[in-house]
């Protein structure tokens, strides 16, 4: 990791000329135009005295914001536990944005960065936080590039007294998009998960109480407060609350970050936003939630994509990536694609899923898979694995079991 963040400016700045000579950056909205348009002013008017950092939380509880990067938690609840931890207090971003089939984070940042350093900065203030630091994937070299211009111009020429903002490389690691392996590598340690409790919200970042959150989590904050927590909340779809940004990738017309309410079905995403399949294609299966949140067959594509509406079926949305399958895939080679995928990036500190992610593999590439081993192992990874990495990486196999028995007989 050492190595790799010591890779020079100028192979940061070839990286970026060469991605920009491929997809050139989309335009973004400067740090001027962003002061000119009335950013900033909400956190102005909470350092200077003119709003209650009370009437902030109570909006953020209202709205039912949850955690982005996937586990869910309610950020108002969040900012509540860490700001009753005793002082010093210390905030962790996350853009690790490994998971895959995620791009939402990078997409947001890539037009708006300034409205979510602004609601990183109005939840540290409403929270009490010394310090932050910005944690982001070392493949963004070119979003690394445009935060950093960006926080210079903040910081030469602020809009009130601003707090520490540290921006910090991760080095390709999918397991330091995990809260406490995050909170090792800023810490200059190996990227490997904490065995929990105590919570990073009381012993985190340096061993003080860390609020941590998702990028495009804090992203939401400003227009919560200025709309209202009822705008937010009552944008859901059949019975759940709120807005989900979508990255849809696969089989359809329109793939792409889609900003859609959540509890939205699969089948009416791809109607309503994604254009619809490609031509010649049929809808066979959907990934809800990228690599760890299982596979479902078309046939289950009505249910509400949303926290907690697809454990019932052994899958979760995580960070909302959406993957499309279309008759021309199969299941079992998505499931072994990730399974490979998670062998790799196993940060292997536990043998449950260090050893289970390469004996899956084993099993899975076989023609005819050994469902009750299969099944064995499976429960095994999920009731001993120390992180969710572990626990979670037999949901695409299980699902493929479960939905998808004729391609493995
Ligand atoms: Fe590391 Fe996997 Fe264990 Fe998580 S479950 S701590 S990634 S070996």
């Amino acid at each position: 990791q050492n190595a790799l963040a010591g890779a020079t400016e100028a192979s940061v700045k070839a990286a970026v000329k060469a991605k920009e000579t491929i997809h050139p950056a989309p335009k973004y909205i400067g740090y001027k135009a962003y002061r000119k348009a009335g950013g900033y002013e909400l956190f102005r008017d909470l350092v200077e005295g003119r709003r209650d950092p009370e009437t902030v939380i109570t909006a953020m509880e209202h709205s039912g914001l949850r955690g982005l990067g996937g586990a869910g938690f309610p950020a108002g609840r969040k900012w509540r536990i860490v700001r009753n931890e005793p002082a010093p207090r210390l905030m962790a971003v996350n853009i690790d944005e490994g998971e895959p089939g995620t791009f939402k984070d990078r997409w947001y940042l890539e037009r708006d960065p300034h409205r979510f350093l602004e609601g990183m900065l109005i939840a540290a203030y409403c929270v009490g936080i010394g310090e932050v630091y910005i944690y982001l994937r070392d493949e963004y070299a070119h979003v690394r590039e445009l935060l950093q211009k960006e926080l210079k111009k903040l910081q030469a020429d602020p809009p009130c007294a601003l707090p520490p903002i540290h921006l910090r490389r991760g080095a390709g690691a999918y397991i330091c998009g995990e809260e406490s392996a995050m909170i090792e590598s800023i810490e200059g340690k190996r990227g490997m998960p904490r065995l929990r409790p105590p919570y990073v919200a009381q012993v985190g970042l340096f061993n003080y109480p860390t609020l941590e959150h998702n990028m495009e989590t804090v992203f939401w904050v400003r227009d919560i407060v200025e709309k209202g927590p009822d705008w937010f909340a009552s944008q859901g779809r059949n019975g759940r609350k709120g807005l989900r940004s979508f990255s849809v990738s696969g089989r359809v017309k329109k793939p792409g970050v889609h900003l859609a309410p959540a509890g939205i079905s699969v089948k009416e995403l791809i109607d309503e936003y994604c254009g619809g399949m490609l031509d010649g294609h049929s809808f066979y299966g959907y990934l809800p939630g990228g690599a760890s949140g299982g596979i479902l067959p078309a046939s289950m594509g009505d249910i509400p994509l949303d926290f907690d509406t697809l454990q019932p079926y052994g899958c979760f949305i995580g960070s909302a990536a959406v993957i499309i399958l279309s008759d021309k895939d199969r299941a079992t080679d998505a499931a072994r694609s990730m399974m490979h995928f998670f062998e790799h990036e196993s940060c292997g500190q536990c043998t449950p899923c260090r050893v289970g992610t390469s004996k899956m593999n084993t099993l899975i590439d076989k023609p005819v898979w050994d469902t009750a081993l299969v099944e064995e192992l499976s429960q095994t990874m999920v009731d001993a694995s120390i992180c969710g990495l572990g626990q979670a990486a037999p949901n695409p196999v299980r699902c493929v079991v479960k939905y998808f028995p004729d391609e493995i007989k």
